[in-house]
């Protein structure tokens, strides 16, 4: 391994620890700043050389969508249409009370070849339905009750079976009990977890009880983060400012382009109310579809299917 490659190994070990000394919170916030590319190209060089893993392509990226209020919603259709037009599928992590609420929308997406991941029954944190509790916070057996339950609602009232789950708020709420249980309904993967703080540069990798993870991407920038539109851009009245999207697009597309060039997994999140204030979302959509020659987007059940097949 060669010193660029190591120096990146000791980086990334302060980014895995559950409770960072002050030493690691430093190192977090130096490679933030000022070795961001740096940190990822040599995070992602990894990867090179492994045996190809996508099916004629060079990489593959997953677009995952949180469903978790209102304004999810009344933002689905323009989404919907964007992805449409260059005929992307994505994942939807989706809370069973807002399919009891709402299961047209939730049939719409079903409609149109979308992916939905189970996230909860109640979303433990959510304002409307569980407010002041997270995830790791309640109970091993009310985590099991809410995944459980949630199955149950989406295939009664969907009539769709999910394969996949995702923990609200994911990254530090998530707890490694859920592995059991995914396994116990006969799930096959969770998307719960930072790549950075996972092992696998970023490729999809097995937890416990056989359970794939698939970590979301680091965010070079704020490496102990995703590409999170919630936290990137606070509430304000109006339209994120043209700089920062700018440079918050220019940012996947430069960890896109090393996937591209290293044979690796990118996984994104967003949420779907953050669309309609993010001017140059469409345009990353078709920039996504302009390189459908080389990296493959597929939800996250596509890719396992893909991989039974051909007995990765
Ligand atoms: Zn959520």
């Amino acid at each position: 391994m060669n010193t660029r490659l190591a120096l990146a190994d000791l980086a990334a070990s302060a980014f895995r620890k559950d409770r960072p000394g002050l030493a690691a919170k430093a190192l977090r916030r130096i490679i933030g700043r000022v070795w961001s590319d740096g940190f990822a190209s040599a995070f992602y060089s990894h990867n090179r050389g492994k045996p190809a893993l996508w099916p004629g392509k060079s990489a593959c990226l997953t677009l995952s969508f949180d469903c978790d209020h209102e304004a999810d919603y009344r933002a689905m259709p323009e989404l919907l249409d964007a992805l449409a037009g260059e005929g992307l599928s994505a994942s939807f992590a989706c809370i069973a009370k807002w399919v009891e609420l709402d299961p047209d929308s939730h049939l719409e997406l079903i409609r149109r070849g979308h992916e939905l991941v189970n996230h909860t029954y109640t979303h433990p944190s959510n304002s409307r339905f569980h407010p002041d509790e997270r995830f790791n916070e309640i109970t091993p057996g009310a985590r099991r009750e809410e995944i459980e339950m949630a199955d149950r609602i989406i295939r009664v009232r969907l009539n769709y079976r999910p394969s996949g789950f995702r923990t609200p708020h994911f990254g530090d709420s998530h707890t490694r009990d859920v592995y059991s249980v995914l396994a116990g309904i006969g799930y096959r993967y969770s998307s719960s977890r930072i790549s950075i703080q996972c092992p696998g540069y970023g490729m999809p990798y097995r937890e416990s009880d056989g359970i794939w993870e698939f970590p979301l991407s680091f965010d070079p920038a704020y490496p102990n983060t995703c590409f999170d539109t919630y936290n990137r851009f606070p509430r304000t009245d109006g339209p994120v400012p043209a700089e920062q999207e700018n440079a918050f697009f220019g940012r996947i597309e430069k960890i896109i382009g090393m996937a591209m060039d290293t044979g690796s997994y990118v996984n994104l999140y967003f949420d779907p109310s953050d669309i309609g204030r993010l001017g140059r979302f469409r345009d990353f959509i078709r920039f996504l579809g302009s390189l459908k020659t080389r990296l493959w987007v597929a939800p996250y059940e596509r890719i396992l299917n893909e991989w039974s097949r051909n007995s990765v």
